[in-house]
Order: structure tokens, then sequence, then C-alpha cells
């Protein structure tokens, strides 16, 4: 998988160089394969900020098997650096991205996470938009550990080939990587707030806001509660300027 062997690292959290195309040949090629489930993270300076402090969270991002730059922070910082990464890959424009090819080829997905019916919601859209569409199960539940168990059986059960979980960073991303050698799926990725976005619960930026980078405001001034995580974007940019040489490392 060329896009896999093309990486940078800001600040120890690896980012590989890809765009959307990149994504879906991965997902199609381990699908194919079908050996294994595969981790795809969507990383943002939140998370690369988070990890800074929680070392499970940065050795599943280390170990992720796609770490695509969600965020436009991220993509500022490589430029900075000197190793541009070609496109920002979101969650948000992903997933649909996905179900599109899913239903040309036949993959069926799970869609876990977010408040209850709001799953359900995304996927009524989903096959909407994509006829054909095979989403075999949907469910909110929690990342919370007397979960685990019943939702692992529940994602195997459904023969999934591919699942989406909502959890928001970083449970999300640890609850796919601890389970990962229990899940049948080929892939399991993190979508953060996706399936709100496409159930029309949470509104997502209008497109010139996203051109101007300002995505961030438009959620910060939507969800004001949201301002104390949201002090990591300064301390990102802050940490990438001042260690210019360290930011950029393995
Ligand atoms: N969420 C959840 N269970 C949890 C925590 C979060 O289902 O224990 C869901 C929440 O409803 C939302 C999603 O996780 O749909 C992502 O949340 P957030 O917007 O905080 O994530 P981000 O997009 O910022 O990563």
């Amino acid at each position: 998988m060329q896009t896999t062997e093309h990486r940078l690292h800001i600040l120890g959290v690896p980012l590989h160089a890809a765009t959307f195309e990149n994504m879906l040949d991965c997902i199609a090629a381990w699908i194919a394969a079908g050996n294994r489930t595969h981790q795809i993270c969507t990383a943002s300076p939140e998370f690369v900020m988070i990890a800074q402090e929680d070392t499970a969270f940065m050795a599943v991002l280390r170990a992720a098997d796609l770490c695509v730059a969600d965020g436009v922070g991220l993509l500022f910082a490589a430029r900075y650096l000197g190793r541009p990464l070609p496109e920002r890959v979101t969650g948000s424009d992903g997933v649909p991205l996905i179900a599109q090819r899913a239903a040309r080829e036949g993959w069926r997905l799970f869609l876990l996470g977010a408040a209850p019916g709001v799953a359900e919601q995304a996927a009524a859209r989903l096959v909407e938009q994509n006829p054909g569409l095979q989403i075999v199960g949907t469910y909110a539940g929690s990342p919370a550990p007397e979960e685990n168990d019943a939702i692992v059986q529940m994602v195997n059960d459904s023969g999934a080939d591919m699942l989406l979980v909502a959890y928001g960073a970083p449970k999300q991303d640890l609850w796919i990587a601890r389970n990962q050698d229990r899940l049948n799926v080929k892939v399991a990725m993190g979508v953060g707030g996706t399936f709100d976005f496409i159930a029309g619960v949470v509104p997502r930026a209008p497109v010139w806001m996203q051109r101007l980078a300002l995505e961030w405001l438009f959620r910060l001034i939507r969800q004001p509660w949201r301002w104390r995580r949201m002090l990591r974007l300064p301390r990102f940019v802050w940490a990438v300027l001042r260690h210019r040489e360290r930011a950029l490392n393995e």
C-alpha cells in the first residue's frame, strides 16, 4: 500500500500523506485481503495534544494502519515543517464517500456510537443516498467496559466488513485497539461526530467557512461548551512553533 509508506510525524503522531482516494483504496485492499482488523484514525491537532499526555492513546495512533489528517491545523503544521500533506481527509466527508464505494463494491457497514437513534438516522440517510448500500447494524451503546463484550459479539454476528465508531477521541480509538484482535471486521475507523452531521442532528460549518479554515470557529459558536477542549488548538500551534526540530520527529 503506497500511502502507508509516505508519512511524517508531528509531535510523535504519524500522519499518512493520504487523499480520500488513497484511503478508499486501502479499505478496498484490506477488505479483499480479509486477514485481520485494520485500524484507521482521523487525527486532528486535538488528537496530537491529547496524545502528548496520554501514552496509551499515543501508542494506538502509532500502531494504527492509517492515520489521516482530519484537521486543518495539521495541514498548516505539515506545510510549516516543510512536509506538506495532499489534502484534509475528514471523517465527515470520508464516511459518505466510504458509503458510496461500499454500495458499489458490496462492503457491509456497521455504525456504532453517538446518541441513541442517531446512528439509525445516519444509516437511513446513507442508504437513501446510496441505493443498495448494506448497513448490517447500528447501535449507540457506550465505550464502557460492561458493554464491551456484547458489542463485539453484536458486530461479529452482523457479518460487517467495516465498523465505524463514533465515541469521540480518544475513547473510540482506544475501544477499537482494545478489541482489534477479537473483531471480525476487516477495517475499523473512529469517526467522531460524523453520525451527528450525517443525521443532521448537529449542523456542519458552511463550505465557505471550511474553505477559510474556520470550521473550528463554527463548532465553537454552536457548541460553546467545547471551549476548554479547543484550548488545545493554540497549544498545538505553540508546540509546533516552539519545537520546530522536535515537532517533526519519529
Ligand atoms: N459519544 C458517544 N459516547 C460517548 C462519548 C461520545 O456516543 O461516551 C458520541 C457523541 O454522541 C458524538 C460522538 O461521540 O456523536 C463524537 O463526539 P465529539 O463531537 O466530541 O467528537 P469529535 O468529532 O470532536 O471527535
